[in-house]
């Protein structure tokens, strides 16, 4: 809606730039309150293009994050989180998607199904809705420095949306693009777009790769019937030389999941894997709850262990500190049921 009232509506320039400074301005409900437009605009505009894509239904609050419900124009559901981060300041987990196709079978997403994609509005609005929600709320502090996109959704599926909105965080929030970062499967066609994409923001890349050993990961993430862990190598090698360079490397997530990933095969798949690969950084998940799905969330003495047994092999890797777990807002526990959610 917002690139629609610039391509629909013939602006000058100076109005343009007037309303996005409000549109982008946290401080701003409502086109009521964009006071540098004539009243008779802000009338019109407010019937033709409504200031939020989405409507706030639910929010969940612990010490350290807050998970909200939002309601989309038709009809159907999404999650979005608001995590405090090492700094004090937040970071927003936001979707791409309704639902999501990829069905890793550890995912509570997955078992939801795909719906849609989000357009680039419903994407951006979830960031717009959090720094309004930052402003506006007196009993949190801290502004919102980074965002993740590892909400519900494959990213990489929805490439076009997902990449202009992370020009929107770059260019209208302040966010730096060393603080978006985007989480892939491993997609092979949005994957092999940012290698050629010129307008690509080159933001940091997250994988997840979880299974290093492709039976295992086919068995597991259907997306490897597609792009095979290999070539997934193979791409981690590329990427690097086009983008690599001293704060440019690759994240490479590895849940844990005990019994499964986690064995001396793993890690020698894992290392097999990382070589050749120069940049990157691996952080070790515990796995979330799930209800109904196969799995055991590891020991933390487990985890450490696989951790200790990783650098052996001398792959290094930080243990990811889970938060939101309390209110389901946990990676992999953002799902929407019932009718309206698939
Ligand atoms: N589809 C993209 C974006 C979602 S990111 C991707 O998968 O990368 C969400 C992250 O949470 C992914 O790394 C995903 O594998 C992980 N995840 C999925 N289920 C989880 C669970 N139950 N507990 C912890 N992490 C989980």
């Amino acid at each position: 809606m917002f690139s629609q009232l610039f391509s629909e509506s013939n602006l000058p320039r100076f109005r343009q730039q007037q309303i996005r400074t409000a549109w982008f301005d946290p401080a701003i409900s409502g086109w009521d309150e964009v006071t540098t437009l004539p009243k008779g605009m802000r009338e019109e505009f407010k019937v033709q293009f409504p200031w939020m894509s989405l409507t706030s239904v639910r929010l969940q609050a612990s010490q350290t994050a807050h998970k909200g419900l939002f309601r989309l124009d038709d009809g159907k559901l999404i999650e979005s989180v608001l995590m405090v981060n090492s700094k004090g300041d937040w970071t927003a987990c936001v979707s791409s998607q309704v639902g999501c196709a990829m069905a890793c079978d550890f995912c509570a997403t997955g078992t939801m199904g795909f719906s849609r994609d989000l357009t680039v509005d419903e994407i951006v609005d979830q960031m717009r809705y959090w720094r309004q929600f930052l402003h506006t709320n007196p009993h949190v502090s801290g502004r919102l420095s980074n965002v993740v996109m590892m909400g519900m959704g494959e990213p990489l599926n929805n490439y076009d949306a997902v990449r202009d909105a992370m020009w929107s965080f770059v260019d209208h929030m302040g966010i730096g693009k060393t603080k978006v970062t985007v989480s892939t499967v491993g997609v092979k066609r949005g994957m092999d777009r940012i290698l050629e994409d010129e307008s690509w923001p080159d933001v940091r890349v997250a994988i997840s790769l979880h299974y290093a050993d492709q039976t295992k990961r086919a068995e597991h993430m259907p997306v490897a019937n597609q792009r095979p862990v290999d070539e997934l190598q193979a791409w981690c090698k590329q990427y690097l030389l086009r983008y690599g360079n001293r704060n440019h490397y690759l994240t490479f997530e590895y849940l844990m999941l005990e019994g499964k990933n986690d064995g001396a095969q793993d890690v020698e798949a894992f290392s097999r894997f990382l070589k050749g690969i120069d940049r990157y950084k691996v952080n070790l998940i515990p796995w979330n709850e799930v209800n109904n799905l196969a799995y055991n969330r590891a020991s933390e003495a487990r985890t450490l262990d696989f951790q200790a047994r990783l650098k052996k092999a001398g792959i290094l890797s930080t243990i990811r500190k889970s938060l939101g777990r309390e209110i389901d807002g946990g990676c992999g526990q953002l799902v929407v049921l019932g009718e309206e959610g698939g």
